[in-house]
């Protein structure tokens, strides 16, 4: 069965993933989704829990509705956006059995609708056969700003720095998926550039490869 298309966007922490894919998907009329908030929402239970990562990756039922992200009936968008849930979700996704949990879900996510996927491995591991797959990419300087701007975050920037430096590292060396560009991923370097103006230059490459969206 042919699957809808699939628009893959991996990239380290603060590249402007986010708010790039969600323009992006709001451009082309199609579905956003957002795996880092996976991973995000198994550390959130694991902390509160404190049991087995990979039996509440495997148990976990988490949705999106519209910018907001639940738990249950319970609104966790904030709860899920803090620097302690940046670190643990991080140190939780290098467990083999918490990716194998949490990649069908993924997958199953684009079998109703085309969709523009944001994670780390979208390109590699969930969709290697990604219809366009791009790869952000910014200095860390530019990405430390980002994050102080969108998240409000108060911590001096050096801190910022060093915490998306900490977190790339151990994204980029996990045995498991690492954080890598596939191979036929599209670079795309944000540094210095407005988002709006990389969500253009995303489009004119989707363009060019004449998708049906509907
Ligand atoms: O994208 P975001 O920063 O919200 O992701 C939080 C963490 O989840 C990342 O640092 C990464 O370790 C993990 N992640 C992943 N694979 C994905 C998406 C996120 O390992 N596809």
């Amino acid at each position: 069965m042919k699957r809808f298309p699939v628009i893959a966007i991996d990239g380290p922490a603060g590249a402007g993933k986010t708010t790039v894919a969600k323009l992006l998907a709001e451009r082309l009329g199609i579905t956003y989704i957002n795996t880092g908030a996976m991973y995000r929402a198994v550390a959130l239970v694991y902390k509160r829990k404190n049991g087995d990562p990979v039996k509440i990756a495997q148990e976990i039922a988490i949705r999106f509705r519209g910018e907001r992200i639940f738990l249950g009936n319970e609104d966790v968008t904030n709860l899920l956006y803090t620097p302690e849930m940046s670190m643990l979700s991080s140190t939780l996704s290098a467990i083999p059995g918490v990716r194998r949990a949490l990649v069908p879900k993924q997958r199953e996510m684009a079998n109703y609708s085309p969709v523009v996927m944001e994670g780390r491995d979208i390109g590699t591991v969930v969709f290697p056969d990604a219809d366009v797959k791009f790869f952000l990419t910014a200095s860390v300087e530019e990405r430390a700003k980002r994050r102080k701007a969108q998240f409000n975050d108060p911590r001096p920037l050096e801190e910022i720095k060093r915490e998306i430096s900490e977190r790339d590292e151990q994204d980029s060396t996990r045995e498991n998926s690492p954080l890598k560009p596939a191979e036929d991923a599209i670079i795309v370097d944000t540094t210095g550039v407005p988002l709006e103006q990389v969500v253009e230059i995303l489009l004119r490459e989707i363009e060019k490869k004449k998708l049906k969206f509907n």
